[in-house]
């Protein structure tokens, strides 16, 4: 029984790899889009606050348009006043990490620290948390519930962090955005206020207003929601 090693190991390797792919794909149990029945979406913003927080602001404001903001504790610690700027101008302020770092590469205690770091701790709940890469170790969801987060993901991808001309991804964006859509966007890329320009110029055409993410609501990502996640994260 010289490897019987491999057994527990192929067994916690599988745990892994479940948890991530469940968590992270599927989502279930994890707050995603809201209701389709209402023409409203939710543009959110990860890794900032940045040097491109002014810009972001400026556009959000010329079109009146509130957004949801998932700081880390490096670039909040970096651009404190970007963020009182987030705050003052209305948007929502919510946790993306202690550390930008994927659930996976945290030990546990690391990874609790890491879901407990929130920018207004202090403050009444909700209290939403936004893994990095929306990344799950199998501690994620038990870490989060103690710690009284509420796991918050997105349905459309703004592909921000690809080098393609910002007309080219709002099209794209757009062509994914359904009623009640979680729109994921970054306080950090150049492309990224000229992509939300065109963004907010296609959703008035549409008939799409933006709101807070916390007054769309999202909704749990239930087990048909899932299923239809891994497929749209799995199928090209
Ligand atoms: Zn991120």
């Amino acid at each position: 029984m010289r490897r019987g090693w491999l057994v527990p190991l192929g067994r916690a390797l599988l745990a892994v790899l479940l948890a991530d792919v469940l968590g992270r794909a599927a989502g279930w149990g994890a707050l995603g889009a809201g209701g389709r029945e209402f023409p409203r979406v939710a543009l959110t913003f990860d890794d900032g606050p940045s040097e491109q927080t002014p810009a972001l602001l400026a556009v959000l404001a010329r079109h009146r348009a509130p957004a949801t903001f998932f700081v880390t504790a490096p670039a909040a610690a970096r651009w404190p006043e970007h963020l009182r700027a987030l705050q003052a101008a209305g948007h929502g302020v919510e946790a993306h990490g202690r550390w930008h770092t994927h659930a996976l590469l945290l030990p546990p205690w690391r990874e609790w620290a890491q879901v407990r770091w929130h920018p207004r701790a202090g403050e009444p709940r909700p209290h939403l948390y936004r893994p990095p890469y929306g990344g799950h170790s199998p501690l994620t969801r038990l870490l989060a519930r103690l710690a009284r987060r509420q796991l918050a993901l997105w349905d459309v991808e703004g592909r921000d962090w690809t080098p393609q001309p910002a007309a080219d991804l709002a099209a794209q964006t757009l062509a994914r955005t359904r009623p009640g859509s979680v729109i994921l966007l970054h306080d950090g890329p150049a492309v990224t206020p000229e992509l939300l320009d065109a963004l907010l110029n296609g959703l008035r055409e549409r008939g799409l207003t933006p709101v807070l993410l916390a007054d769309l609501p999202p909704r749990r990502i239930g087990w048909w929601e899932g299923l239809g996640r891994l497929g749209a994260s799995y199928g090209g």
